[in-house]
């Protein structure tokens, strides 16, 4: 059975995407079976595993509207080593078109179940607000990956990430919970970074990850080649950190 991580904080530019892509590939290169899913508008994770959102004949949204299976509307990325269910614009329409809809919430985890044996991990990369688009994932998750970087107000917008997670717990998903919270884009130069990320660990405790994403420029560069940090330089600090993390999330569901 697949166990399945939303990539969601509600604040953009945190590092959602680089997370979801990165994992993706560190988690294929040791050996997991892996589907990656896009569901941000924007199509970045789409991108940057190697598929043109362009060309895609289906993607999320013709799953989340029940005119496609995952089956059919899955790709494989060879360059990326996992399977990808892509997104395009398209897919900011299906928030109105599902607004009449029964078990609107809940379209995602059914079109799962169907390739649950065929995968270790599901990935989804959540777009950067709380819309029903998140609310898809997050009804069809184990667990809730929230990639922060430590600022002084990194804080702030996890008490309404946390509020909307209880609330999904409470009613509609009881699996569901804050598997960890991911240290990105880490610079330990910077004494704040540092201060704020002992922080974190002083109040979260075990919520938050061993591995530390370092800022490296190699994962920034590596979109505009069409693939993840892990696959477009592996010998880097960024991708050897996802690989890490990869590891620690392999070690993670054995606890789960
Ligand atoms: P989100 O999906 O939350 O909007 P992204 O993953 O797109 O965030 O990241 C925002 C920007 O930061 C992108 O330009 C990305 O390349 C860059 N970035 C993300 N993580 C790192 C990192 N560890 N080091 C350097 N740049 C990073
Ligand atoms: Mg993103």
């Amino acid at each position: 059975m697949a166990k399945i991580f939303c990539v969601a904080n509600q604040k953009g530019g945190v590092g959602k995407t680089t997370t979801t892509v990165n994992l993706a590939a560190g988690l294929a290169k040791v050996g997991q079976r892996v589907l990656m899913i896009d569901l941000d508008p924007q199509g970045n994770a789409t991108m940057g595993s190697g598929v043109d959102k362009r060309q895609l004949e289906m993607t999320v949204y013709d799953v989340l509207l029940e005119s496609a299976s995952v089956l059919e509307a899955r790709v494989h990325s060879e360059k990326c080593g996992y399977d990808v269910l892509g997104a395009n614009r398209e897919l900011a329409g299906a928030e109105v078109e599902l607004v009449d809809v029964e078990r609107r919430e809940k379209r995602l985890k059914l079109a799962l179940a169907e390739v649950d044996s065929q995968y270790d991990f599901v990935l989804i990369d959540c777009p950067p607000s709380l819309s029903m688009l998140t609310l898809n994932g997050l009804c069809c998750a184990h667990g809730v990956i929230v990639p922060m970087q430590c600022e002084y107000f990194a804080l702030e917008g996890l008490t309404d990430l946390v509020n909307t997670i209880k609330q999904v717990h409470a009613n509609l998903n009881k699996d569901l919970q804050i598997i960890g919270l991911l240290r990105v884009m880490f610079d330990p130069r910077i004494t704040l970074q540092q201060q704020v990320s002992d922080q974190l660990k002083e109040h979260f405790a075990d919520k938050v990850f061993n591995t530390v994403i370092p800022r490296n420029v190699r994962l920034a560069e590596a979109p505009s080649y069409g693939l993840p940090g892990v696959v477009f330089d592996p010998a880097s600090k960024g991708a050897q950190a996802f690989i890490t993390f990869a590891e620690e999330m392999v070690d993670r569901i054995k606890a789960m």
